[in-house]
This record gives C-alpha cells, sequence and structure tokens, in this order.
C-alpha cells in the first residue's frame, strides 16, 4: 500500500475541475486524481496536462453511478488506505433557456449535485485521513436561492441540527412539489440548480458537525464554496473569471495547512467565510 498523500477531483475533465486539477499537481505534495464519467474524455484531459509537463493520474468516476463511486473507493482503500483530499466539484446546469419541463430540470439536476454529491460523500467520507481536506463546490446561487425560500424552509436550511436525513427528505420533496406543480406554492425558488446547491452547502455544514461529533481529533476540514463566475461550458464565455481564478477557492480549501482548525463547515468564496 502507498503511502503517498492523494487528492482527487470529481468532474475535472474540464472547467473548473481541470483547473483544480492543474493547480493541486503543482502544488499538492502526492498522487493527483482527474477523474472523469467518461473515459476518453478523462484521458485527454490528463494528456493535456501531461503536454504541459504535469503528471495527475486517471481514475473513472460517475457520480450519477453507485457502483462507478464504489469501484473508486475501493481502488482508494487498496491502493492508498484512504485519502486526504476530496473535492467534489462535478456538477451539471441547465441553460437559461432550456425547453426542457422544469420538474424534467429539478430531478435531474438534483440526482447530479445534490444525490450524486451526497453518495461519494458517504462512501469517501469514512476514508478521508486524520488533516484530511474535503472542499464541496457550491455556488453563490444557493445563498439567493435560500433567500427565496420561504421563512420556514430558510429556518430549516440554516438550522444547527437538521440532520442529513431530513435535509434528503427536503430534496425529495423539492423535486415533488415540481411534478406536482406546487413547488412556488411549498415556498420553493423557482430555481432547480439553486436548490440543488442549497442541498450541497447544507450538506456540507451536516458533514462538518458530523466530523466535529465523530472524528473530532481527526483534525478534518470540511467546507462548501462558491468559485465565483468562471468562463466554462457551463457558464459561458461573458463570465468574469478564468478558470484557473475559480480554481483559486477551491484549491486554498483543499490546501488548508495541518496546523489550520478553520475554516470548517463554512460557505467560503474569494477566500472569505460568508455568512449563511
Ligand atoms: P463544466 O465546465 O460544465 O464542468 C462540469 C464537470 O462536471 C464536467 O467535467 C462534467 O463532465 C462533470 N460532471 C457532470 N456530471 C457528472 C457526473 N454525473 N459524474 C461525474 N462528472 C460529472 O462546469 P464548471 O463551470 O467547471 O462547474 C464546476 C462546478 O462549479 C460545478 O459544481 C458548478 O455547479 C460549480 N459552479 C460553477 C460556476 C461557474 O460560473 N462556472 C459558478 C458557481 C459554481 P462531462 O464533461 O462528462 O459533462
Amino acid at each position: 500500500m502507498s503511502s503517498v498523500p492523494v487528492a482527487v477531483v470529481t468532474g475535472s475533465n474540464k472547467g473548473i475541475g481541470l483547473a483544480i486539477v492543474r493547480a493541486l499537481c503543482k502544488e499538492f505534495p502526492g498522487d493527483v486524481y482527474l477523474t472523469s464519467r467518461d473515459v476518453g474524455r478523462g484521458q485527454a484531459a490528463v494528456a493535456q496536462l501531461q503536454q504541459e509537463g504535469l503528471r495527475p493520474l486517471f481514475h473513472q468516476l460517475d457520480i450519477d453511478d453507485l457502483q462507478s463511486i464504489r469501484a473508486l473507493r475501493d481502488f482508494l482503500k487498496d491502493k492508498y488506505g484512504g485519502l486526504n483530499v476530496l473535492v467534489n466539484n462535478a456538477g451539471i446546469a441547465f441553460k437559461v433557456n432550456d425547453t426542457t419541463p422544469f420538474e424534467v430540470q429539478a430531478e435531474v439536476t438534483l440526482k447530479t449535485n445534490f444525490f450524486g454529491t451526497r453518495n461519494v460523500c458517504t462512501e469517501l467520507l469514512p476514508l478521508v485521513k486524520p488533516y484530511g481536506r474535503v472542499v464541496n463546490v457550491s455556488s453563490m446561487v444557493s445563498s439567493s436561492a435560500l433567500r427565496g425560500c420561504s421563512q420556514e424552509l430558510q429556518q430549516q436550511f440554516r438550522s444547527d441540527t437538521i440532520t442529513e436525513e431530513e435535509l434528503v427528505q427536503l430534496m425529495t420533496k423539492f423535486v415533488q412539489d415540481t411534478k406536482k406543480g406546487v413547488h412556488q406554492k411549498e415556498g420553493w425558488p423557482n430555481t432547480a440548480y439553486g436548490v440543488s446547491k442549497i442541498g450541497v452547502t447544507v450538506l456540507s455544514r451536516i458533514q462538518a458537525r458530523l466530523l466535529e461529533e465523530q472524528r473530532k481529533g481527526d483534525h478534518i476540514l470540511l467546507n462548501a464554496c462558491c468559485p465565483g463566475w468562471v468562463r466554462t461550458d457551463m457558464a459561458g464565455p461573458k463570465a468574469t473569471k478564468s478558470p484557473e481564478e475559480g480554481a483559486e477557492t477551491p484549491v486554498y480549501l483543499a490546501l488548508l495547512p495541518s496546523s489550520a482548525a478553520a475554516p470548517h463547515g463554512q460557505f467560503v468564496s474569494d477566500k472569505t467565510v460568508r455568512a449563511w
């Protein structure tokens, strides 16, 4: 078994994820895994970084596929006995002018951004080694979507005692409410992406709390973040940040020094903790 530190970035064949891998290859003292749901796209991205003189490793990972997540889990367990850095970056967003019915957008978006990310956490968090760093890429849109929720929902999402099961129930209810055409009446904002990212931010707060309770001596730091508005296939060419600039905050959180005790359980943008 290798004792080399290991970092994994989900959805890293392009966009911000690729830029995170590029930065980690330069700054992380260990093996860095570029992962992709499509092996061809992943290997092409690895080849691109190799041309830049970097040495990322590759593993397939589709966060919508539990078997794929478990295959990565078993690989990490066998080869490294765990992992040191996990960046949950993979995500999707329908374009604003997409005509797919809202309830379908809700189901598909929540499936990847919330349920897929949660499944990765369920399988990989137990493997995270002492002084490990976990970064869940959320979005500022989670904050604006939170403000668009009813007072009752806002209270639940800001609660310091909400459980993962309660959060899953709320995310499931959102999808069901969109199917019944009652989501706005039920206090939800009209954004599937925004609700999925509320899920990612609140999940991060819950997971950080559980780490405090159950693995306090392990000094693991877990945070959610917003990369900013970044020029990628998701956000388009008008966005203000380059992918490298978008990677800065996730990489900062992934490389928090072992002496750091904070941030933990926070929502961070531009390397600054934001109110939730
Ligand atoms: P992007 O260029 O569209 O890249 C998204 C990445 O996620 C791609 O590698 C994609 O793979 C992967 N992915 C999607 N579904 C997946 C799945 N089921 N399993 C594994 N990988 C999957 O988007 P981006 O702008 O870099 O976004 C990265 C993260 O930042 C997302 O979580 C996004 O919500 C967040 N974010 C972005 C912005 C922005 O302005 N760009 C702002 C705030 C937050 P494929 O190539 O196979 O599709």
